[in-house]
């Protein structure tokens, strides 16, 4: 079973290890263990339901409950202490395509707000209810999980786009390809999500990133319908693609997705290396790019998520004996640790993991073999469930993402690192911030940072700090000439930073593109973009 107020599987438990629990308190406090609310408590707070009884509509009070937040955390907030400020009126559930046009016109009429549900793994609220004088009707695409069509001479595959990962993944396995599309929310996370969100997959360096992959689908709108055949290519005025790359459920509800494949790798390893500091493995990452050596991934750690991850795996014996060794060789507590995969035909993903070795070793990087890789590969999707327990523990998790320019990253990510620290101390607060380059191009790197703070026994109090630190973190990035997000997307909680990306007319030019595929404003208001001029409409 899923668990309700926090990430995946009830039955998978990630424990945070003692010495990881003496770090944290040594370095940002005794964690603060609130008193959750609890499922039979939350269950009995959801209001009636404002619709009528409809076929595969379900109004069952768990089943609204569970749909009426993501995994931000703000909603972690609410889920924990409670307080939820809206809950769907009811979960949808279509089971084909054609039922998704018949419920447009239902909500037309009666004046619905719709939600586009895939896996509910946003981390940026944008799948939570709006608090509406409108019923609200999420419309979980779970049900939607085929696999349609293989085309192997294309290197295509046509699925139902409500399929979550691992069943995407089983389907093309079986007949020996693979997408190749692996967030760290695989689990969960659904390829419509992935479309509408822009999401970016671990191994993204050699199989791309989602909109390097999505060649095509079925997009249903309410005011009609729109097929993206998978052209290889097409010099037919814009690509029409990019309606749905990002839209986040805002322009219609994506059915269908076309996908590019690849024949499963013959040859797949992580292997590990530790740089003596930072600038060390920066310049190693950049040569392995301007190199073009064939690897699938490259993760820079910084050298805080580098003790930190050791602390956090919870082999303490391993890792005092090897930070022994390090440092008698000079590898002090500067050291980070730099993860490269190689993925795809032996011969070649040997060469380039040799490449990959030389030039490290050339900026000072030390290879540690395949141990760290094999353990990074074994736990890629179990490190979420940490925060279930740093979160029992006391502690609150988050991340946050931008990608800029090469000439930036560096000071980028410290002037990030720094902001959420100055705003934590004026809260009278220690934070522990620490980061890492996830996606590596020829032209810049996405800076991923995670924070770690002191629940409060106020939920309030812990919502405005995080919103602190996430407002200071987010000026930083645009001051900096940053995105709001690599790979997260938009939501609720980036919507008011849009302009200042895109600008006022860019934001104008989304508007209307939404005034024109959902005139009445039915699906996901607020999300994206806020749309106060299609509110007016209504
Ligand atoms: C632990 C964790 C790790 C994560 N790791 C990554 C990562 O490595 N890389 C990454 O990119 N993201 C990551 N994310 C963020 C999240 O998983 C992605 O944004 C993902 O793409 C969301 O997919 P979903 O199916 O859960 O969509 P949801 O959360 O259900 O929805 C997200 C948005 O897409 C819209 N939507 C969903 N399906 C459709 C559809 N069929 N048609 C139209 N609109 C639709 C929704 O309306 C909503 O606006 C992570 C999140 C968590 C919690």
């Amino acid at each position: 079973m899923k668990r309700w107020n926090g990430w995946g599987s009830e039955e998978t438990i990630y424990p945070l290890p003692e010495s990881a629990k003496d770090y944290l308190k040594g370095y940002i406090g005794e964690g603060c263990t609130a008193q959750d609310a609890t499922l039979e408590s939350m269950i009995s707070q959801v209001p009636a339901s404002r619709l009528n009884k409809h076929e595969n509509v379900s109004i069952d009070a768990e089943e609204r409950l569970r749909h009426a937040c993501g995994q931000s955390l703000p909603d972690w907030i609410s889920l924990r202490s409670g307080r939820i400020p809206a809950f769907p009126d009811g979960v949808f559930y279509p089971i084909q395509e054609n039922q998704i046009q018949e419920i447009f016109t239902i909500a037309e009429d009666n004046h619905f707000i719709l939600i586009p549900y895939g896996g509910g793994t946003s981390v940026l609220r944008h799948i939570n209810p709006p608090e509406s004088s409108s019923p609200v009707l999420t419309i979980d695409l779970s049900k939607l999980e085929k696999m349609l069509d293989l085309d192997e001479a294309s290197l295509l595959a046509t699925f139902e786009a409500g399929i979550r990962g691992p069943i995407l993944e089983s389907n093309l396995n079986k007949h020996g390809y693979t997408l190749g599309h692996f967030p760290q929310s695989f689990e969960y996370s659904t390829l419509g999500g992935w479309v509408a969100t822009r999401s970016s997959g671990q191994q993204s360096f050699y199989y791309g990133r989602i909109e390097d992959l999505f060649r095509g689908g079925h997009l249903i709108t309410p005011t009609g319908e729109i097929s993206f055949p998978p052209f290889p290519a097409s010099a037919a005025g814009p690509d029409l693609r990019h309606l749905v790359l990002g839209s986040e459920g805002r322009f219609g509800i994506l059915t269908r997705g076309i996908v590019a494949i690849k024949p499963l790798p013959d040859f797949e390893e992580f292997y590990g290396y530790i740089f003596k500091e930072w600038q060390g493995g920066l310049t190693a990452v950049r040569k392995l790019i301007s190199d073009h050596v064939q690897l699938s991934m490259i993760r820079l750690s910084d050298s805080q998520e580098t003790q930190t991850t050791l602390l956090l795996s919870g082999q303490d014996n391993l890792v005092s004996w090897a930070s022994y060794g390090l440092e008698k060789i000079g590898y002090d507590q500067k050291r980070c640790l730099l993860l490269v995969g190689v993925t795809g035909n032996r011969k070649t993903a040997v060469k380039a993991k040799e490449t990959a070795t030389r030039i490290c070793r050339k900026s000072g990087g030390l290879s540690t073999g395949k141990f760290i890789g094999r353990s990074w590969q074994k736990s890629r999707f179990l490190v979420p469930y940490l925060r279930n327990s740093l979160c029992e523990a006391g502690y609150a998790l988050d991340t946050l993402e931008t990608a800029v320019p090469w000439n930036k990253v560096d000071q980028l990510k410290n002037e990030l690192i720094s902001a959420i620290e100055t705003a934590s101390e004026k809260l009278d607060e220690k934070v522990l911030v620490f980061g890492h380059l996830s996606h590596v191009y020829a032209t810049g790197a996405s800076i991923y940072i995670t924070f770690i703070f002191r629940r409060t026994q106020d939920p309030d109090e812990m919502l405005q700090h995080w919103q602190v630190m996430k407002n200071a973190a987010s000026e930083v990035i645009l001051t900096w000439g940053g995105t709001i997000s690599h790979q997260h997307g938009v939501g609720r909680d980036h919507a008011d930073f849009l302009s200042r990306e895109k600008g006022d007319l860019g934001v104008d030019l989304l508007t209307e593109i939404g005034k024109s595929l959902d005139p009445k404003n039915l699906l996901n208001p607020g999300v994206l973009f806020r749309g106060d001029k299609l509110q007016q409409l209504i």
